[in-house]
């Protein structure tokens, strides 16, 4: 919960800084970094609803998590944690450094001219 509520916070700012409706955010989303993509969906889309900010688009980019298999220098990204290689089979692969393990912004944009254009209802 705490993720979403400072991703918000960001936009609440930006929104601010340009005087303008952010439309949509980024984040990219490591697949070693515990932070699961579904749950912080979940938290940022019941947060945003009761704000002004809504409606936002969350974008999520998943960063996989490689290795590299030591027989056949195979570089591949790890599913459903089965580490063998997909190309010969082998289990002596070892993790290729990545950000697999980070929670990154990527930002807001998409920002609306005015709040007014896209405020219509109103
Ligand atoms: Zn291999």
């Amino acid at each position: 919960m705490s993720i979403a509520a400072s991703m918000l916070e960001s936009v609440q700012a930006e929104s601010a800084r340009h005087n303008a409706h952010v439309l949509a955010v980024g984040v990219k989303i490591g697949e070693l970094s515990g932070v699961d993509s579904e749950s912080l969906r979940f938290c940022f889309e019941a947060l945003v609803r009761d704000t002004d900010l809504a409606p936002l688009a969350l974008e999520i980019e998943r960063l996989p998590w490689r290795n590299r298999c030591r027989r056949c220098a195979w570089d591949f990204a790890v599913e459903n944690y089965r580490t063998e290689c997909p190309q010969c089979g082998s289990a002596d692969t070892v993790r290729v450094p990545s950000n697999a393990e980070s929670f990154l912004w990527r930002g807001a944009w998409r920002v609306a001219a005015s709040r007014g254009l896209i405020g219509g209802a109103a």
